[in-house]
């Protein structure tokens, strides 16, 4: 594998570099720029992100022809450390865990109705996301294999039955991408559904204390249990 980094991401690494040190460096020495759990204030966020946004440091994970920079995967590597350097990095250039693997996912396998569903809204930094797949024990966790929440169709919804804990950000997000099982295939057993926190049928039992700071929206403990989640299936 080429490890050498193309000119295109030599020039984002650098730019990443110097915001990161420019704006990100004295923000973090400001006790007014953090909320409660020890991350960046949402208001504060939101200006430091339309200044990210301006200097076209924005998405470079995902496509040119969605809106991104199409960076590549070796160039992407070399400005997650840049971003990383400044504990509001990874956030403030809308690439941070969990909407970056989900925006990733979306953009790879959604179709032309889902990414303007569910994929624009996160990209253009209106919303956030959480990926829901981790389980209690006996459930799912390194091993999705062991999935037990499950969704069964009821006409045009799906019932989804299930437990899930450490799903980040769930607190704000308001798009979800859920793991659940609908079959016993053990190869094809697990479906990805889209939902929208307005949908009917879960709840979300606590927000999981952890040590240090937390993602917006924290670490939280879901329950799927109630009603029908009227959800769109990813291909
Ligand atoms: C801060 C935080 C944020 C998280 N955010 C999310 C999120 O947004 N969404 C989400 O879905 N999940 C999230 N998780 C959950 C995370 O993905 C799981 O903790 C992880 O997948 C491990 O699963 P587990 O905790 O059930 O541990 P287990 O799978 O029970 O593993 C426990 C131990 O056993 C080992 N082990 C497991 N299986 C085997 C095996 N077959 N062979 C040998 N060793 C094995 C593991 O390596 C580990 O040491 C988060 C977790 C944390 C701590």
């Amino acid at each position: 594998m080429d490890f050498s980094l193309d000119s295109r991401s030599e020039d984002f690494r650098q730019r990443i570099r110097a915001f990161v040190e420019g704006e990100l460096f004295p923000l973090e020495q400001d006790p007014s720029a953090y909320d409660e759990h020890e991350n960046i204030d949402l208001e504060v966020l939101r200006q430091v992100r339309q200044k990210a946004r301006a200097e076209g440091l924005w998405c470079l994970q995902m496509p040119i022809e969605l809106g991104g920079q199409g960076l590549p995967v070796v160039g992407m590597a070399a400005c997650y450390e840049e971003m990383n350097r400044s504990i509001f990095g990874p956030v403030v250039f809308n690439s941070c865990a969990p909407d970056d693997g989900n925006m990733i996912v979306l953009g790879k396998i959604g179709t032309e109705a889902q990414k303007q569903r569910w994929l624009k809204p996160i990209m253009d930094g209106e919303v956030r996301s959480s990926f829901a797949m981790t389980e209690p024990a006996p459930g799912a966790g390194s091993d999705p294999g062991m999935m037990r929440t499950t969704a069964t169709r009821d006409g045009d919804r799906w019932v989804i039955h299930g437990h899930k804990h450490y799903i980040t950000g769930a607190g704000v997000a308001s798009h979800f991408i859920l793991i659940a099982r609908t079959s016993d295939d053990s190869r094809k057993g697990l479906t990805a559904f889209m939902f929208h926190r307005d949908d009917p049928g879960w709840e979300i039992v606590r927000r999981i204390p952890i040590m240090g700071p937390e993602e917006h929206g924290g670490h939280c403990e879901l329950r799927f249990n109630v009603s029908a989640v009227k959800s769109t299936l990813l291909p």
